[in-house]
């Protein structure tokens, strides 16, 4: 790590007067954990400053100096995302948004909530649960902070239900790189007066303007719920199976699949005890998890007997009910599949969107690239989404590089995109530039040059 950088002159005592010395770091006294998120391949940098602003105020002053003296910024929740975007620059300001962490209101007639950024989902989850109310985007890491899932449009399992971050945010603060503030959308649930500048901001990685409160769409907390696991013999039925589930008509609150190698850590690491016999788990190549909510535990019962009934049909070997304790391990050892994979040495990750009835086509095309090239790509997934989550093990960065950019022509050739949910950062860029069509791209640019003329927001990420 080279020697810290120095601030431009006059520039130090600015930002503690903005935000005080207390919550101003810089040089040296800016630690590890303000350097990186958990992208596997994205070196770690130390910025020029940390601020941790405490109001909507102070980030407006802190954004209008940066763009006075043209200092990159670069926005940072919970440090969770996947893809890099919150990588500072190494001639940059870091704004922390950890002490803008209040919810600041619940409204239950309208069923939404107002939070600032650094809100936490598990802080949010906690005070929601006595009200009966769920907020349904859940990624698999709950200390993610609600300004980082707004930014990354964040997914997770429960999308195949509830949508995703962008259907579930009805407005947001926001503040532009020159300080203005703008207030976009809010409690109403439908809004048609002009451009939808929410939806704009919602998974702009920080690159437009940063979000400093955002209206959420709450959900009734579903009384009764209850979790199969089914083994298949090959990974194709599975993708196979997953479409025809979804137009069921069960309506699956969770719809992931996971593969032989992946189940194989998850159960070596985690000490899952799913009660299947050994011989079922030596033959399954694959297993699909769904779950089904419902208010009411007879129609619960019902719904859960066809799927049952239906996933045989479709090539289950078999169909375990999972008990409660068991169910809740096996979503919390899949939601941390991540760590898994990272602590295998994994080399990167793969986040590839594609038509869910494409699935099976885009897995067999990643099965012939990854034994040509011989590297291994195990993964498990939101399958209800058509989004795999795959992890590369390709030491040589040459190989590696070259068999990821095949992937993505492959989900894109099958009408699918890069990132389903992580994002592009600063790490799936360069993909998206040379594969994303030159006419959007340009006018991403001319976007991204409204809000943010002299682009200091967040450079080196998606663009
Ligand atoms: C184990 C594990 C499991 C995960 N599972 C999922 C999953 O299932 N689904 C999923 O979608 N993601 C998942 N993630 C990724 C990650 O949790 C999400 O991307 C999350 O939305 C990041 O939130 P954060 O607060 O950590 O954001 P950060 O990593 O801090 O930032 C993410 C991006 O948002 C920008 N940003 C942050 N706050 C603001 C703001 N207030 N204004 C403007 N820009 C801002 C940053 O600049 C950066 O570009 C997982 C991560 C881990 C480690």
């Amino acid at each position: 790590m080279p020697e810290p950088a120095p601030l431009p002159p006059g520039i130090e005592a600015r930002l503690a007067e903005i935000v005080g010395t207390a919550h101003l770091d810089v040089g040296a006294e800016i630690g590890p954990d303000d350097m990186a998120d958990e992208c596997l391949s994205c070196e770690p940098t130390r910025p020029l400053a940390v601020v941790r602003p405490s109001s909507t105020a102070e980030v407006s002053a802190l954004l209008a100096l940066a763009d006075r003296e043209g200092i990159p910024v670069t926005a940072r929740g919970a440090g969770t995302g996947l893809s890099g975007g919150c990588v500072p620059r190494p001639d940059g300001l870091v704004i922390h948004f950890s002490r803008m962490d209040r919810i600041l209101e619940i409204d239950a007639d309208n069923f939404v909530a107002i939070v600032e950024p650094g809100v936490q989902l598990d802080q949010l989850d906690e005070a929601l649960a006595p009200l009966g109310f769920i907020y349904p985007v859940y990624p698999g890491e709950t200390s993610a902070s609600l300004g980082g899932n707004v930014n990354t449009n964040a997914g997770g399992m429960r999308a195949v239900k509830y949508g995703v971050t962008r259907h579930n945010v009805l407005g947001v603060e926001a503040v532009l790189a020159s300080g203005e503030i703008i207030e976009c959308g809010g409690k109403p649930i439908k809004n048609s007066t002009g451009y939808d500048l929410t939806q704009l901001i919602i998974g702009s990685e920080g690159t437009l303007a940063f979000v400093t409160k955002a209206t959420l769409r709450l959900q009734p907390r579903p009384a009764f719920a209850a979790t199969i696991l089914a083994p298949f013999d090959t990974l194709d039925e599975v993708t196979r199976a997953v479409p025809k589930v979804v137009s069921s008509g069960i309506a699956p609150a969770l719809l992931e699949y996971i593969d032989m190698a992946t189940m194989a850590l998850m159960i070596a690491n985690g000490g899952l005890d799913l009660g299947i016999p050994d011989d079922v788990r030596a033959g399954a190549l694959a297993y699909l998890v769904v779950q089904l909510e419902n208010a009411d535990e007879d129609r619960l019962e019902e719904d859960t007997m066809r799927l049952g009934e239906s996933l045989v049909e479709l090539g289950a070997t078999d169909v375990y009910v999972l008990p409660p304790g068991a169910a809740e391990s096996l979503i919390g050892a899949r939601e941390k599949a991540f760590w898994l994979a990272k602590s295998a040495g994994a080399d990167d990750l793969l986040d590839v969107v594609v038509p869910r009835a494409s699935m099976s086509v885009f897995m067999e095309r990643v099965q012939k690239l990854a034994d040509e090239s011989g590297t291994r790509i195990p993964g498990c997934g939101h399958a209800g989404d058509g989004n795999v989550h795959m992890a590369v093990f390709q030491s040589d960065p040459e190989v590696r590089t070259t068999v990821m950019r095949r992937i993505f022509e492959v989900a894109i050739e099958l009408g699918g995109a890069i990132s389903g949910e992580h994002g592009l950062g600063k790490e799936k860029r360069k993909y998206f530039l040379e594969l994303e069509s030159p006419e959007k791209v340009a006018l991403m640019r001319r976007i991204k040059a409204a809000f943010d003329p002299k682009g200091i927001l967040n450079p080196g990420t998606v663009l």
